[in-house]
């Protein structure tokens, strides 16, 4: 089974094309996230004719206030994207103001996406996992991702019991806070994301074709000596049965 990398943002890389090249010889599905509409087209064009690559339209919550003009293109592109992301909410350090038009920009999105069917959101949830899982609520039509959950363990049981998956990143893996709530979550619900460029390993930035190194700490985290070869193999597939393939 392929590697997978659910949330990394390509066109934040030095060079976007020579990485696409690696990801298609190194064969690892990326979903390669955008922060606003704007860019989109540009991580598109990359990725036609890729088979690994998956571009992700997106409106990061930190750029929601400023840009939240934007979402009339965002709403626009829609029908083109399977894929969604970054999107969310971001209370940390934000001002009233600014977190209540992240909410609505946010609550359109959902919206939008939930009334199409069939998208796979990658959801940044920062100081705001509460907000987030009551906005998309218990009966959203697509597939929810939170990646780099980093909230209570309470709100973390809420987001399994809605059908959530979690993409754990390096950052995660190391942590005392990101190894209990790795413990939490169900096997068939975890993935694998590098968050690169804002992750980094020995100070260069995360990319795709070192996901092997963060499956292998999730890997310990979730097995012992006896299953590792079977907790490999169900974390790899969880992609696939997000994607609905085989
Ligand atoms: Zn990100």
């Amino acid at each position: 089974m392929r590697y997978h990398d659910t949330h990394f943002h390509l066109d934040l890389m030095p060079n976007p094309e020579g990485i696409a090249e690696k990801i298609e010889q190194n064969k690892v599905y990326t979903i390669a996230v955008t922060n606003s509409p704007t860019v989109f087209f540009y991580t598109e064009k990359i990725s036609l004719n890729k088979r690994f690559l998956r571009p992700a339209l997106g409106l990061h919550p930190e750029l929601a206030f400023e840009r939240q003009n934007e979402i009339d293109q965002f709403i626009k592109l829609l029908p083109k994207a399977k894929y969604i992301g970054e999107i969310g909410l971001d209370n940390f350090k934000k001002s009233p103001e600014n977190f209540k038009t992240q909410k609505l920009v946010f609550e359109k999105i959902i919206e939008a996406c939930d009334k199409e069917g069939g998208k796979i959101l990658t959801i940044h949830s920062r100081k705001a996992e509460k907000e987030v899982l009551n906005i998309i609520g218990d009966k959203f039509s697509g597939k929810i991702i939170l990646h780099w959950y980093s909230g209570s363990l309470r709100e973390l049981d809420r987001a399994i019991s809605i059908g959530a998956y979690f993409s754990i990143n390096h950052s995660m893996t190391k942590s005392k806070n990101g190894q209990k709530i790795i413990e939490r979550i169900p096997l068939n619900k975890l993935l694998i994301e590098t968050d690169g460029p804002f992750t980094s390993l020995n100070s260069k930035p995360f990319i795709p074709t070192s996901v092997d190194i963060i499956l292998d700490s999730l890997v310990r985290l979730k097995s012992n000596h006896e299953n590792s070869d079977i907790v490999r193999e169900r974390i790899l597939k969880n992609f696939y049965d997000l994607i609905n393939v085989n």
